[in-house]
Protein backbone atom coordinates (compact mmCIF):
# COMPACT_ATOMS: atom_id res chain seq x y z
CA UNK A 1 0.00 0.00 0.00
CA UNK A 2 1.35 3.46 -0.91
CA UNK A 3 2.01 5.30 2.08
CA UNK A 4 -0.03 8.68 3.22
CA UNK A 5 0.96 11.52 5.65
CA UNK A 6 -0.67 15.16 6.30
CA UNK A 7 -1.86 17.34 9.39
CA UNK A 8 -3.96 19.78 10.78
CA UNK A 9 -2.24 22.65 13.51
CA UNK A 10 -4.11 22.42 16.85
CA UNK A 11 -4.12 26.46 16.04
CA UNK A 12 -7.98 27.12 16.89
CA UNK A 13 -11.09 24.39 15.89
CA UNK A 14 -11.18 23.13 12.87
CA UNK A 15 -13.33 24.68 10.03
CA UNK A 16 -14.98 23.30 6.78
CA UNK A 17 -11.67 24.47 4.41
CA UNK A 18 -10.08 21.63 6.26
CA UNK A 19 -12.89 19.20 6.21
CA UNK A 20 -13.17 19.61 2.92
CA UNK A 21 -9.81 20.48 1.66
CA UNK A 22 -8.04 17.59 3.93
CA UNK A 23 -9.93 15.53 6.35
CA UNK A 24 -12.97 14.35 3.76
CA UNK A 25 -10.86 13.05 1.76
CA UNK A 26 -8.30 11.25 4.31
CA UNK A 27 -11.30 9.28 5.19
CA UNK A 28 -12.19 8.30 2.00
CA UNK A 29 -9.66 7.16 0.81
CA UNK A 30 -7.89 5.44 4.23
CA UNK A 31 -8.59 2.00 3.46
CA UNK A 32 -6.61 2.18 -0.10
CA UNK A 33 -3.56 3.70 1.87
CA UNK A 34 -0.70 3.32 4.74
CA UNK A 35 -2.28 6.33 6.94
CA UNK A 36 -0.08 8.67 9.54
CA UNK A 37 -2.37 11.63 9.84
CA UNK A 38 -0.47 13.79 12.79
CA UNK A 39 -1.54 17.01 14.70
CA UNK A 40 1.39 18.88 14.31
CA UNK A 41 2.07 21.16 17.56
CA UNK A 42 5.08 22.05 16.87
CA UNK A 43 3.83 24.23 13.35
CA UNK A 44 1.21 25.74 15.86
CA UNK A 45 3.87 28.09 18.03
CA UNK A 46 5.70 29.13 14.99
CA UNK A 47 3.11 32.39 15.82
CA UNK A 48 2.86 33.70 19.71
CA UNK A 49 0.58 31.13 21.19
CA UNK A 50 -1.22 30.42 24.99
CA UNK A 51 -0.11 27.12 26.11
CA UNK A 52 -3.64 26.60 27.84
CA UNK A 53 -4.88 26.88 24.50
CA UNK A 54 -2.37 24.68 22.66
CA UNK A 55 -3.44 21.90 24.69
CA UNK A 56 -6.72 21.87 24.13
CA UNK A 57 -6.40 22.58 20.79
CA UNK A 58 -4.35 19.36 20.49
CA UNK A 59 -6.68 17.09 22.15
CA UNK A 60 -9.73 19.14 20.16
CA UNK A 61 -8.66 18.55 16.75
CA UNK A 62 -7.05 14.82 17.64
CA UNK A 63 -10.95 14.16 18.57
CA UNK A 64 -12.52 15.71 15.99
CA UNK A 65 -10.32 13.78 13.19
CA UNK A 66 -12.13 10.26 14.90
CA UNK A 67 -15.22 12.12 15.16
CA UNK A 68 -15.24 12.65 11.49
CA UNK A 69 -14.44 9.04 10.67
CA UNK A 70 -10.66 8.16 10.96
CA UNK A 71 -10.49 4.74 12.28
CA UNK A 72 -7.58 4.30 14.55
CA UNK A 73 -7.40 0.35 13.23
CA UNK A 74 -6.20 1.90 9.71
CA UNK A 75 -4.56 4.80 10.21
CA UNK A 76 -1.67 6.01 12.85
CA UNK A 77 -3.13 9.03 14.78
CA UNK A 78 -0.76 11.20 16.73
CA UNK A 79 0.89 14.41 17.98
CA UNK A 80 3.85 15.29 16.22
CA UNK A 81 5.58 16.73 19.57
CA UNK A 82 5.55 12.83 21.01
CA UNK A 83 7.68 11.82 17.91
CA UNK A 84 11.17 13.63 18.46
CA UNK A 85 12.42 12.90 15.39
CA UNK A 86 10.48 15.74 13.48
CA UNK A 87 12.49 18.23 15.59
CA UNK A 88 15.43 16.40 15.09
CA UNK A 89 15.73 16.05 11.28
CA UNK A 90 14.81 19.91 10.94
CA UNK A 91 17.21 20.73 12.09
CA UNK A 92 19.56 18.35 9.69
CA UNK A 93 17.46 19.91 6.99
CA UNK A 94 18.16 23.39 7.88
CA UNK A 95 21.59 22.67 7.21
CA UNK A 96 20.73 21.70 3.93
CA UNK A 97 18.14 24.44 2.98
CA UNK A 98 19.08 27.91 1.60
CA UNK A 99 17.34 30.53 3.39
CA UNK A 100 16.18 32.49 0.18
CA UNK A 101 14.36 29.27 -0.77
CA UNK A 102 11.96 30.24 2.87
CA UNK A 103 12.33 33.71 2.39
CA UNK A 104 10.40 33.43 -0.86
CA UNK A 105 7.28 31.15 0.71
CA UNK A 106 4.00 32.74 -0.07
CA UNK A 107 2.24 32.20 3.61
CA UNK A 108 5.37 32.98 5.49
CA UNK A 109 5.32 36.98 3.68
CA UNK A 110 1.71 36.43 4.52
CA UNK A 111 1.88 35.84 8.39
CA UNK A 112 5.04 37.40 8.78
CA UNK A 113 3.19 40.81 7.77
CA UNK A 114 0.74 40.07 10.15
CA UNK A 115 2.75 38.91 12.75
CA UNK A 116 4.87 42.36 12.65
CA UNK A 117 7.48 42.91 15.15
CA UNK A 118 6.66 39.20 16.40
CA UNK A 119 8.49 37.21 13.43
CA UNK A 120 10.14 34.25 15.01
CA UNK A 121 12.37 32.01 13.49
CA UNK A 122 10.01 29.45 13.34
CA UNK A 123 7.90 31.06 11.19
CA UNK A 124 11.00 31.49 8.25
CA UNK A 125 11.59 27.44 9.60
CA UNK A 126 8.06 26.32 9.46
CA UNK A 127 8.29 24.31 5.58
CA UNK A 128 11.60 23.13 6.62
CA UNK A 129 9.37 21.12 9.67
CA UNK A 130 6.87 20.23 6.99
CA UNK A 131 9.71 18.84 5.11
CA UNK A 132 11.24 16.75 7.91
CA UNK A 133 7.46 15.87 8.85
CA UNK A 134 6.70 14.00 5.11
CA UNK A 135 10.01 12.80 4.69
CA UNK A 136 10.72 10.98 7.94
CA UNK A 137 7.45 8.60 6.82
CA UNK A 138 8.77 8.18 3.22
CA UNK A 139 5.20 8.84 2.42
CA UNK A 140 4.34 8.57 -1.26
CA UNK A 141 1.23 10.85 -0.88
CA UNK A 142 0.38 13.94 0.75
CA UNK A 143 -3.37 14.70 0.56
CA UNK A 144 -3.94 19.10 1.13
CA UNK A 145 -5.34 21.42 0.23
CA UNK A 146 -4.07 24.09 -2.54
CA UNK A 147 -2.58 26.22 -0.11
CA UNK A 148 0.18 24.32 0.74
CA UNK A 149 0.89 23.43 -2.57
CA UNK A 150 4.10 25.70 -3.00
CA UNK A 151 5.45 24.15 0.62
CA UNK A 152 4.95 20.62 -0.90
CA UNK A 153 7.52 22.09 -3.80
CA UNK A 154 9.81 23.16 -1.27
CA UNK A 155 10.02 19.40 0.50
CA UNK A 156 10.65 18.33 -2.71
CA UNK A 157 13.52 20.28 -3.33
CA UNK A 158 14.93 19.92 0.54
CA UNK A 159 14.86 16.31 -0.52
CA UNK A 160 16.44 16.75 -4.07
CA UNK A 161 19.22 19.05 -2.32
CA UNK A 162 19.67 16.23 0.49
CA UNK A 163 19.83 13.36 -2.23
CA UNK A 164 22.32 15.25 -4.03
CA UNK A 165 24.68 16.21 -1.52
CA UNK A 166 24.59 13.15 0.80
CA UNK A 167 22.76 10.27 -0.71
CA UNK A 168 25.67 9.11 -3.29
CA UNK A 169 27.78 8.37 -0.33
CA UNK A 170 25.55 5.51 0.72
CA UNK A 171 24.31 2.79 -1.37
CA UNK A 172 20.96 3.40 0.29
CA UNK A 173 18.23 6.34 -0.44
CA UNK A 174 17.36 8.39 2.68
CA UNK A 175 14.12 9.64 1.32
CA UNK A 176 11.47 9.14 -0.80
CA UNK A 177 9.67 11.51 -3.31
CA UNK A 178 6.47 12.50 -2.04
CA UNK A 179 4.02 13.96 -4.09
CA UNK A 180 0.92 16.21 -3.66
CA UNK A 181 -2.45 14.61 -3.65
CA UNK A 182 -5.20 17.32 -4.19
CA UNK A 183 -8.59 17.20 -3.61
CA UNK A 184 -9.68 17.80 -6.63
CA UNK A 185 -13.68 19.48 -6.05
CA UNK A 186 -12.77 21.26 -3.46
CA UNK A 187 -9.49 22.20 -3.07
CA UNK A 188 -10.15 25.67 -2.05
CA UNK A 189 -12.57 26.75 0.48
CA UNK A 190 -12.96 30.59 0.78
CA UNK A 191 -14.46 32.93 3.65
CA UNK A 192 -17.81 33.91 3.97
CA UNK A 193 -17.03 37.12 3.95
CA UNK A 194 -14.36 37.73 1.31
CA UNK A 195 -14.74 35.19 -1.73
CA UNK A 196 -10.92 36.17 -2.50
CA UNK A 197 -9.31 34.90 0.79
CA UNK A 198 -9.33 31.29 2.11
CA UNK A 199 -10.66 30.18 4.93
CA UNK A 200 -8.41 30.13 8.04
CA UNK A 201 -8.65 29.03 11.89
CA UNK A 202 -6.35 31.83 12.38
CA UNK A 203 -8.93 35.26 10.33
CA UNK A 204 -9.96 37.31 13.74
CA UNK A 205 -13.14 36.82 12.37
CA UNK A 206 -15.49 33.85 13.74
CA UNK A 207 -18.05 34.60 10.59
CA UNK A 208 -15.63 34.10 7.89
CA UNK A 209 -15.73 30.13 8.40
CA UNK A 210 -18.12 27.76 9.30
CA UNK A 211 -16.43 25.85 12.40
CA UNK A 212 -16.83 21.90 12.43
CA UNK A 213 -18.13 22.68 16.78
CA UNK A 214 -20.67 25.10 15.27
CA UNK A 215 -24.48 24.74 16.72
CA UNK A 216 -26.69 24.93 14.04
CA UNK A 217 -28.52 28.09 14.81
CA UNK A 218 -25.09 29.47 14.46
CA UNK A 219 -24.70 27.96 10.95
CA UNK A 220 -27.63 29.13 9.96
CA UNK A 221 -26.67 33.03 11.20
CA UNK A 222 -23.24 32.49 9.48
CA UNK A 223 -24.65 31.56 6.01
CA UNK A 224 -27.34 34.06 6.50
CA UNK A 225 -24.69 37.12 7.21
CA UNK A 226 -22.58 35.53 4.44
CA UNK A 227 -21.52 37.75 1.61
CA UNK A 228 -22.96 37.75 -1.56
CA UNK A 229 -23.96 39.64 -5.24
CA UNK A 230 -26.41 41.26 -6.30
CA UNK A 231 -26.40 39.35 -10.20
CA UNK A 232 -29.26 37.17 -11.11
CA UNK A 233 -28.94 33.61 -10.99
CA UNK A 234 -26.46 31.18 -9.36
CA UNK A 235 -22.94 29.93 -11.26
CA UNK A 236 -19.57 28.34 -10.90
CA UNK A 237 -16.53 29.75 -11.67
CA UNK A 238 -17.51 33.01 -12.54
CA UNK A 239 -14.51 35.48 -11.62
CA UNK A 240 -16.95 38.15 -11.03
CA UNK A 241 -18.71 36.18 -8.43
CA UNK A 242 -16.12 34.66 -5.82
CA UNK A 243 -18.80 34.43 -3.11
CA UNK A 244 -20.79 32.70 -5.57
CA UNK A 245 -19.00 30.19 -6.68
CA UNK A 246 -18.02 29.62 -2.91
CA UNK A 247 -21.52 28.61 -1.82
CA UNK A 248 -21.94 25.90 -4.51
CA UNK A 249 -18.45 24.44 -3.73
CA UNK A 250 -19.35 24.64 -0.65
CA UNK A 251 -22.68 22.51 -1.48
CA UNK A 252 -21.06 19.87 -3.72
CA UNK A 253 -18.32 19.15 -0.79
CA UNK A 254 -20.97 18.98 1.48
CA UNK A 255 -23.37 16.69 -0.56
CA UNK A 256 -21.31 15.06 -3.07
CA UNK A 257 -23.37 15.93 -5.62
CA UNK A 258 -21.99 16.61 -8.97
CA UNK A 259 -20.94 19.90 -10.06
CA UNK A 260 -23.11 20.02 -12.99
CA UNK A 261 -26.11 18.72 -11.75
CA UNK A 262 -26.11 21.91 -9.17
CA UNK A 263 -25.03 24.09 -11.50
CA UNK A 264 -28.57 22.98 -13.75
CA UNK A 265 -30.68 23.17 -10.22
CA UNK A 266 -29.48 26.67 -9.46
CA UNK A 267 -28.67 28.45 -12.52
CA UNK A 268 -32.15 30.36 -11.66
CA UNK A 269 -32.25 30.40 -8.00
CA UNK A 270 -31.58 33.26 -5.49
CA UNK A 271 -29.13 33.12 -3.13
CA UNK A 272 -32.05 33.18 -0.04
CA UNK A 273 -32.68 28.94 -1.93
CA UNK A 274 -28.96 28.11 -1.84
CA UNK A 275 -28.28 29.79 1.54
CA UNK A 276 -31.74 27.45 2.89
CA UNK A 277 -29.92 24.10 1.07
CA UNK A 278 -26.95 25.00 2.34
CA UNK A 279 -27.77 25.39 5.62
CA UNK A 280 -29.87 22.14 6.30
CA UNK A 281 -26.92 20.52 4.36
CA UNK A 282 -23.82 21.26 6.64
CA UNK A 283 -26.68 20.62 9.80
CA UNK A 284 -26.88 17.36 8.64
CA UNK A 285 -23.17 16.72 7.91
CA UNK A 286 -21.71 18.27 11.31
CA UNK A 287 -24.40 17.10 14.05
CA UNK A 288 -23.32 13.75 13.75
CA UNK A 289 -19.94 14.06 13.79
CA UNK A 290 -20.35 16.98 17.00
CA UNK A 291 -22.43 14.12 18.48
CA UNK A 292 -19.20 11.58 18.20
CA UNK A 293 -17.02 14.45 19.23
CA UNK A 294 -19.13 15.32 22.29
CA UNK A 295 -18.40 11.30 23.59
CA UNK A 296 -14.71 11.80 23.10
CA UNK A 297 -13.98 14.95 24.68
CA UNK A 298 -16.35 13.44 27.71
CA UNK A 299 -13.68 10.47 28.79
CA UNK A 300 -10.71 11.05 27.37
CA UNK A 301 -8.96 8.20 27.86
CA UNK A 302 -9.81 6.67 25.20
CA UNK A 303 -8.30 9.58 22.85
CA UNK A 304 -5.52 9.16 24.81
CA UNK A 305 -4.57 5.48 24.23
CA UNK A 306 -5.05 6.26 20.20
CA UNK A 307 -2.67 8.99 20.32
CA UNK A 308 -0.07 6.76 22.73
CA UNK A 309 -0.29 3.82 20.08
CA UNK A 310 -0.39 6.06 16.92
CA UNK A 311 2.97 7.91 18.57
CA UNK A 312 4.35 4.55 19.12
CA UNK A 313 4.10 3.69 15.39
CA UNK A 314 5.01 6.77 13.92
CA UNK A 315 8.32 6.82 16.65
CA UNK A 316 9.08 3.40 14.71
CA UNK A 317 9.22 4.97 11.56
CA UNK A 318 10.53 8.17 11.86
CA UNK A 319 13.66 6.72 14.03
CA UNK A 320 14.03 4.41 11.48
CA UNK A 321 14.71 7.62 8.50
CA UNK A 322 16.61 9.91 11.19
CA UNK A 323 19.19 6.90 11.41
CA UNK A 324 19.75 6.60 7.67
CA UNK A 325 19.53 11.05 7.68
CA UNK A 326 22.43 10.67 9.97
CA UNK A 327 24.72 8.01 8.84
CA UNK A 328 24.69 9.30 5.43
CA UNK A 329 25.46 12.55 6.70
CA UNK A 330 28.37 11.77 8.40
CA UNK A 331 27.34 11.36 12.40
CA UNK A 332 29.18 8.51 14.17
CA UNK A 333 26.83 5.67 15.04
CA UNK A 334 28.40 3.39 18.32
CA UNK A 335 27.10 0.24 17.58
P1 LIG B 1 -3.99 28.52 10.04
O1 LIG B 1 -4.81 29.74 9.71
O2 LIG B 1 -3.59 28.41 11.49
O3 LIG B 1 -2.84 28.31 9.10
P2 LIG B 1 -5.57 26.74 8.47
O4 LIG B 1 -7.03 26.96 8.50
O5 LIG B 1 -4.83 27.26 7.29
O6 LIG B 1 -4.99 27.29 9.83
P3 LIG B 1 -3.90 24.38 8.57
O7 LIG B 1 -3.76 23.64 9.85
O8 LIG B 1 -2.82 25.33 8.19
O9 LIG B 1 -5.31 25.18 8.62
O10 LIG B 1 -4.14 23.36 7.38
C1 LIG B 1 -4.58 22.01 7.59
C2 LIG B 1 -5.05 21.40 6.28
O11 LIG B 1 -6.27 22.04 5.86
C3 LIG B 1 -4.09 21.55 5.12
O12 LIG B 1 -4.14 20.35 4.36
C4 LIG B 1 -4.64 22.68 4.32
O13 LIG B 1 -4.30 22.59 2.95
C5 LIG B 1 -6.14 22.50 4.52
N1 LIG B 1 -6.86 23.77 4.42
C6 LIG B 1 -6.73 24.84 5.25
N2 LIG B 1 -7.56 25.83 4.87
C7 LIG B 1 -8.21 25.37 3.77
C8 LIG B 1 -9.22 25.93 2.92
N3 LIG B 1 -9.70 27.14 3.14
N4 LIG B 1 -9.68 25.18 1.88
C9 LIG B 1 -9.21 23.93 1.67
N5 LIG B 1 -8.27 23.35 2.43
C10 LIG B 1 -7.77 24.05 3.48
MG1 LIG C 1 -2.67 27.21 7.21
Amino acid sequence: KLRVLSGVQPTGTLHLGNYLGAIQQWVKNQDKFDNFFTIVDLHAITLPHDPKALRQSSMTTAALYLACGLDPKTSSIFLQSHVPAHAELTWLLNCATPIGWLERMVQYKEKARKAGENVSVGLLDYPVLMAADILLYQADLVPVGDDQNQHLELARNIRGRFKNLYDKRGKRRVFKEPKTLLQKDVARVMALDDGTKKMSKSDESDNSRINLLDPPDVIARKIKRCKTDSIAGLQFDNPERPECNNLLTIYQGVTGIPKEDIAAEFADSNFGTIKKVLTEALVEKLTPIQTTYGELMEDQTYLKQVLRNGAERANSVASDTLAKAQSSMGFVTLD
